[in-house]
């Protein structure tokens, strides 16, 4: 049973922002672009794993997806999936890698063997990273009056291109490739003494609940990270068919100058943008400005359809977005 969804990092949605609204020419275009790509990629191959959850055994798992935990030392620990039992838990880690994958266990690599070549690219160390997350997990539940419990893991390979080459014995255990998902959770699953039943269906409950309560979600400032200044970041709304900007306003829609699309709504992702972007409130000449409204009339009419929170008072009011 699904109890906290799949959800976009706050550092991929900064990303997706930061595609639209950082010219293409800027100097530090590329290197966003390039970080997008691999946030993006990713994501995918957590959503990859979503499909292979679906096919579980065991019926009783409690499933929690996109975690992110902070342990007894400040330390923050983010976990792609995590399968709670009243006897164990199980940690899901995916890697959405193609190609023929090594897992070096002498040099603690994922290496990855480049075709035609004799090269190879390292990819991290998802073994050493998946048994830190293990270890994290025990000091968190002790933290939060749990019960110590057996917590199994798996590294999932879930890119439909990718072979694992040089594997041992050992590295089956760790990794596993998503289509094999189901099969691999059953074996975990019937090694552990069905009699130990560490969590009532009650405390495991309360469990899935405190996780939930304690997620915190990563919070990237992406104009400081990339050294942008926001004056430098493109304004107005954006059509949504051609990507122009800005849309311009008239008769109550935003309609685009280059390709005659019009939109009610549109100025909703670009406040969404400024959200991520810029800041999480925002004044009516603020806002005016940014989605070169004509007067504060009309800006506050969008205010007010929104119908956001707000403090202060006249000019220096200021709306939650
Ligand atoms: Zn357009």
């Amino acid at each position: 049973m699904i109890k906290k969804k799949r959800e976009k990092s706050h550092k991929l949605m900064t990303h997706e922002a930061g595609m639209r609204r950082v010219p293409k020419n800027h100097p530090k275009y590329p290197i966003l672009e390039q970080e997008y790509g691999k946030l993006s990629y990713g994501h995918k191959g957590e959503e990859a794993l979503d499909y292979f959850l679906t096919f579980l055994p065991n019926d009783n798992y409690l499933i929690l997806n996109s975690l992110r935990l902070e342990d007894p030392k400040g330390r923050y620990f983010q976990i792609d999936s995590l399968l709670l039992a009243p006897t164990h838990c199980i940690i899901l880690d995916s890697k959405f890698m193609s190609g023929k994958l090594e897992f070096d266990e002498s040099a603690n690599q994922l290496l990855r063997h480049l075709p035609g070549s004799a090269d190879v690219e390292k990819l991290g160390d998802p073994i050493s990273q998946i048994s830190r997350q293990r270890h994290q997990l025990s000091l968190w539940l002790e933290k939060n009056g749990f019960p110590p419990m057996p917590i199994a893991s798996l590294i999932v390979l879930t890119h439909n291109n990718a072979a694992l080459i040089k594997t041992t014995p050992s590295i089956t255990r760790k990794v596993t490739f998503h289509t094999n998902l189901p099969n691999r959770l059953k074996e975990i699953d019937e090694n552990i003494p069905k009699r130990n039943i560490l969590l009532s269906n009650k405390d495991l409950y309360k469990l899935s609940r405190t996780l939930i309560k304690k997620h915190t979600p990563d919070h990237f400032q992406l104009l400081n990270h990339y050294n942008v200044a926001f004056n430098e970041l493109i304004t107005g709304v954006i059509c949504v068919k051609c990507s122009y900007a800005p849309m311009l306003r008239g008769r109550g829609v935003w309609g685009c100058l280059r390709c005659s699309a019009y939109s009610k709504d549109a100025h909703i992702e670009a406040i969404r943008d400024y959200k991520l972007l810029i800041g999480e409130t925002i004044s009516n000449k603020e806002l005016r400005s940014y989605l070169k409204l004509p007067s504060a009339s009309i800006t506050s009419k969008y205010l007010v359809s929104m119908g956001l929170k707000f403090e202060g008072s006249f000019k220096n009011r200021r709306y939650f977005l």
